[in-house]
């Protein structure tokens, strides 16, 4: 159908497209997210390499490492000291490949490639460049502009929250596999299960007299992640003696 629409879309001059660009203009993260990346994309950024390379010369330092290193791009959104961490602990908790020491850009193209619009993780994967980039961004500016240095906890914490609101806006996939459970558990997602609940009746067998019985339990959100534990002690007959509950522990657990 002729429409004015249709007649500028086939008169206009069209701009290069880029595979990247429905990741980073995804409805999925807000507008503010989709600026810094796409500046950073097409290296907009201000830092310092950026206004060498026009010819003004700075003294530069980077804000993120306690001994002194030139700012660029690369050091600041892939191998500066806090900025290894994040990446480090995404790579993780989404299963890709650390690329430890490898240029910013290349992270970036690795995660995009892997993202997929038919998995929720497949979707976090395409986004969570964006939201990494932008957070990294803000730290930087916080540090520079105000002289506010926020651990890299703090900042992990924030990244979490944002890849939460995100998690929310992501396009409805058909259902969850057991990867997408794991990545919603890592990030303290609600996880809607994919399993019916089948009821089941325990029956406790009876104590000798004089005996009594330790119930445990435990688990872990993540690997490293928050654990708690928790058990309860009692008597022959069933009743309550002792017990204990524990949290906050964070451990790597090692399994065969
Ligand atoms: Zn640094």
């Amino acid at each position: 159908m002729f429409t004015t629409w249709s007649a500028w879309n086939c008169k206009r001059i069209k701009g290069q497209t880029f595979p990247w660009a429905k990741w980073v203009w995804n409805p999925a993260v807000p507008r503010k997210i989709s600026m810094t990346m796409w500046k950073a994309m097409h290296e907009c950024l201000p830092l310092d390499d950026r206004v060498r390379r026009i010819g003004i010369l700075v003294v530069s330092s980077c804000d993120c490492c306690l001994v002194w290193v030139g700012e660029d791009v690369d050091h600041i959104f892939a191998k500066g000291g806090y900025t290894a961490e994040m990446w480090r602990r995404c790579s993780l908790v989404l299963g890709i490949p650390r690329l430890e020491g490898k240029p910013w850009k290349e992270r970036v193209a690795c995660w995009h490639r892997k993202a997929s619009d038919s998995l929720f993780s497949g979707q976090l994967l395409g986004l969570l460049p964006s939201i990494l980039i932008w957070r990294l961004w803000g730290r930087l500016c916080k540090a520079r502009m105000e002289g506010v240095a926020e651990p890299a906890q703090s900042v992990w914490c924030s990244i979490r929250l944002w890849i939460s609101w995100a998690a929310l806006k992501i396009k409805e996939v058909k259902g969850l596999t057991q990867r997408d459970e794991d990545v919603l558990r890592c990030f303290k997602l609600p996880c809607p299960s994919t399993q019916e609940k089948v009821a089941t009746t325990a029956k406790r067998n009876p104590l000798k007299e004089g005996w009594v019985k330790l119930n445990i339990d435990g688990c872990s959100l993540g690997n490293p992640g928050d654990a708690g534990a928790r058990g309860i002690i009692r008597n022959s007959t069933g009743e309550f003696i002792s017990g204990f509950a524990v949290t906050a522990i964070t451990r790597i657990i090692l399994q065969k």
